[in-house]
Parts: structure tokens; C-alpha cells; sequence
């Protein structure tokens, strides 16, 4: 088979160890007998699973002791529903009637997420970059922040628009700050002190689709409003390790896998600096002229998201094919904004983001 390097935005790529070793593990998990899909949840084998999994993602990212770590199903767009009514209910009883949230609009997760939460409370976009077409982060000194919000709602990495904050606001009150890092999680350091929840699908940087990762501060556990279902309401989940019905299971196992591969890469400290190489390898080449174009101001430009489009558009199709044929897959840009979208996560080799430079380069006809 010929070298296959998936560019793809999520499901995503993963480390090609932790697929050999589920591999390996598929019939008969160390000497069990079972597969990972066959055990009970509750079973020695599964928590043994589990804890190893909490236990290397609180190494990775240095999670707080006063903070859980919950696995949930649902996924991002689920989160944007659980996240309001688990926290509303944090100030909807005294200042403000009925309870705010603000949201900074960067893109179109984080548009999505606006929407979802005004059907539980009352949403305040205190700044959106949609005028300059999700091309930065609108400066903190222009946010318009409610007093008293019940939290602030970012997206870290637009997934899509590839526009990723390069710092964490300093609000000077204690509104809890939620990030959205389902596509960037794992792959810079986070001081995860500043943020009140963090939560991501794991089918980008994770693991596979279905698994929900939220990271939550203890006192914001207890809030959850009465229609919250039990199994979303965070405190639940906390007061039975993700285990109040059965989480997804195999998908805990993989990204558990994916830690330990992490923590051997180094941490995410290295992992941050084989990534920031990745990136400048890319966006120099879609830099060099103006054959194609990234319309990300440089210093908001993801990592892990490159979205880019060809000056010709109406080479589109033969870029694709070209790169299909060299192993280059799933470069086709979302169908919202179009044109190409190269997604180089962690399990990204600078092998793979070479071979796309090499084709880049090819195809605009440069020496
Ligand atoms: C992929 C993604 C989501 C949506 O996740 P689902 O698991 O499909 O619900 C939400 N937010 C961001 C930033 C994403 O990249």
C-alpha cells in the first residue's frame, strides 16, 4: 500500500501505534479473554482501563485536583446544550433575570454554540469577528461582557474558519470562562486553571467519535437545571466517575491508548513544538505567492486547521485528484466555506505535512 497521509477534519487521524496496538488487543485484551467491547463497564479490566486514561490525561494537561474529569457521550454539539444547563443555573436565581451567557462568535463552532444556548438562556455576543468573515479574534478591549454573566462561552479553534486564540482573557471577576477545544485539545499547553470547563469532541486530537471529554471545576458542579437529563448533569456524572450509565466504553480504551502515546512523544509540551514546525511548514508554502491563499490574519492562524483556498478556483478538482493520487486525502475544504482545508492534528507526521508541501508546491509550477 502506498504511503496514506488523511488530512481529514474529524474523525481524524490517529497515531498508527495506537491502531497496531488495538489491533493486537482486538480478540483478547491483555490475557482476558474479552475484547475491550465485550467487558462490562464495572468489571475490574474496563476500571482498570478507565483509571489509567484519567490518570495520563490529568498528567498531560496538569489538571487541577479540584477539578473532574468526566467522559460523556453527546459529543461537541451535545456539550452545547449540556453546558447551558449545567450552568445557568449558577445566577438565573439572584442578579441577573433570566440568566446570561456572552459568547465570543469566531467561526462557526462557536456560532453554533450561540444558537443552541438561547433556547436557555439569554445570549449576549459580546464581540464577533463575522464582519471581517471569521478571519481573527475580535481584541479583548472590544468585548461588551454582561455583568454577572453565568460564564463566558469561546471556542479556542474554529475548526473550520482555522482561527485559534493565541491567549487566554483575563476577565478580572470570577465569570468561569468555558472553551470549546474539541479540535485543538492536547495540542499546546493549556494552563487549565484559567478556565472554568473545558470540553471537546474526542474525534479530532482524541480518539474516536462518540467519547466527550469535559474537564470542570468542582464548585460548578450542583447547577444543573431540573430539565438537565441525570445523565448529562455533570455532578451526576462526577458522583459516579462517568460511570452513572455506561460510558463509550471503547472509545475511552482508544484515547487512553492515545494518552499513554502522548506522554511517551514527550507531553504536550513537545507535542506543541513538533506542531507550531508542522504549521510554519505549511503556511509558509501557502504563503510563498499568490497561487493559493490563507485568509487568517497570521497571528490567530490555527495549528491544526488550515483552510485554504487556490487563486484559480476552477482547479479545484484537479488539485484534489492530483492529491488523492499522491495519498494525500481529504483535503477538500468544508462545504460551508469551500476550497481546501488541510487538518494537521497530533498524530500528524511533518512527513505527511512535507508530502503535502511537495505537492503544493508542484502544482503551482514552483522550481
Ligand atoms: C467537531 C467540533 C464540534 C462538534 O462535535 P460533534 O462531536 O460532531 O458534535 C464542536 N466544536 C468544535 C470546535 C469542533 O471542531
Amino acid at each position: 500500500m502506498t504511503q496514506i497521509y488523511n488530512f481529514s477534519a474529524g474523525p481524524a487521524v490517529l497515531p498508527k501505534e495506537v491502531l497496531q496496538q488495538a489491533a493486537a488487543d482486538m480478540l483478547d485484551w491483555h490475557g482476558s479473554g474479552m475484547s475491550v467491547m465485550e467487558m462490562s463497564h464495572r468489571g475490574p479490566e474496563f476500571i482498570s482501563i478507565y483509571e489509567a486514561a484519567v490518570r495520563d490525561l490529568r498528567l498531560l494537561l496538569n489538571v487541577p485536583a479540584n477539578y473532574k474529569i468526566l467522559f460523556l457521550q453527546g459529543g461537541g454539539l451535545g456539550e452545547n446544550a449540556i453546558v447551558p444547563m449545567n450552568l445557568v443555573g449558577r445566577v438565573s436565581a439572584s442578579a441577573t433575570t433570566p440568566a446570561a451567557i456572552d459568547f465570543v462568535h469566531t467561526g462557526s463552532w462557536s456560532g453554533k454554540s450561540v444558537k443552541e444556548a438561547a433556547r436557555y438562556a439569554n445570549v449576549n455576543v459580546a464581540a464577533s469577528g463575522e464582519a471581517g468573515r471569521f478571519t481573527s479574534v475580535p481584541p479583548q478591549s472590544e468585548w461588551k461582557l454582561t455583568p454577572g454573566a453565568a460564564y463566558l462561552h469561546l471556542c479556542t479553534n474554529e475548526t473550520i474558519d482555522g482561527v485559534e486564540y493565541n491567549f487566554v482573557p483575563e476577565l478580572g471577576d470570577d465569570t468561569p470562562i468555558v472553551a470549546d477545544m474539541s479540535s485543538h485539545i492536547l495540542s499546546r499547553v493549556i494552563d487549565v486553571s484559567k478556565y472554568g470547563v473545558i470540553f471537546g469532541g474526542a474525534q479530532k486530537n482524541i480518539g474516536p467519535a462518540g467519547l466527550t471529554l469535559v474537564i470542570v471545576r468542582d464548585d460548578l458542579l450542583g447547577h444543573a437545571l431540573p430539565i438537565c437529563p441525570s445523565a448529562f448533569d455533570w455532578s451526576i456524572v462526577a458522583a459516579h466517575d462517568s460511570m452513572y450509565n455506561t460510558p463509550p466504553t471503547y472509545g475511552i480504551y482508544i484515547a487512553g491508548l492515545v494518552f499513554a502515546h502522548v506522554l511517551r512523544q514527550g507531553g504536550v509540551a513537545a507535542m506543541e513544538q513538533r506542531n507550531i514546525a508542522k504549521a510554519e511548514l505549511l503556511y509558509a508554502a501557502l504563503d510563498a505567492d499568490d497561487f493559493y491563499q490563507n485568509r487568517v490574519e497570521k497571528d490567530c492562524r490555527s495549528r491544526m486547521n488550515v483552510p485554504f483556498y487556490l487563486r484559480d478556483e476552477t482547479l479545484n478538482d484537479k488539485f484534489l485528484a492530483g492529491a488523492k493520487a499522491r495519498g494525500l486525502l481529504q483535503l477538500k475544504g468544508h462545504k460551508s466555506v469551500g476550497g481546501m482545508r488541510a487538518s494537521i492534528y497530533n498524530a500528524m507526521l511533518i512527513e505527511g505535512v512535507q508530502a503535502l508541501v511537495d505537492y503544493l508546491n508542484e502544482f503551482a509550477g514552483r522550481k
